[in-house]
């Protein structure tokens, strides 16, 4: 009796742990927290944590602070303020691309 409500214990909390697979606590930290603090404690905490964000690469972009339009490609003043006679520098902004 004891011993089998001991393995539902540690069933759920290894359950509870499995639930932190792709979020921002590990598996270890989750089973700790299950193990310790109950498994309702640890669901609760894994749920509350987000999910892993990956950064994969970073875009380059130029804009100008003028007219506030991204260009791919470098330019060393914005065509688009140049027809109406300013001349901008544009800034190089990077922007993150997350999966
Ligand atoms: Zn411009």
């Amino acid at each position: 009796m004891l011993t089998s409500i001991a393995f539902g214990y540690f069933l759920s909390a290894i359950v509870v742990s499995l639930l932190s697979i792709g979020r921002r606590i590990s598996f270890i930290n989750a089973l700790t927290i299950s193990i310790f603090l109950t498994p309702i404690s640890g669901l609760i905490t894994v749920l509350n944590i987000g999910r892993s964000l990956r950064v994969s690469r970073y875009i380059t972009r130029y804009q100008c602070p003028q007219c506030k339009k991204e260009f791919t490609e470098p330019h060393f003043i914005c065509p688009k303020c140049e027809e109406k006679m300013l001349q901008m520098n544009l800034h190089q902004i990077k922007h993150l691309q997350i999966t």
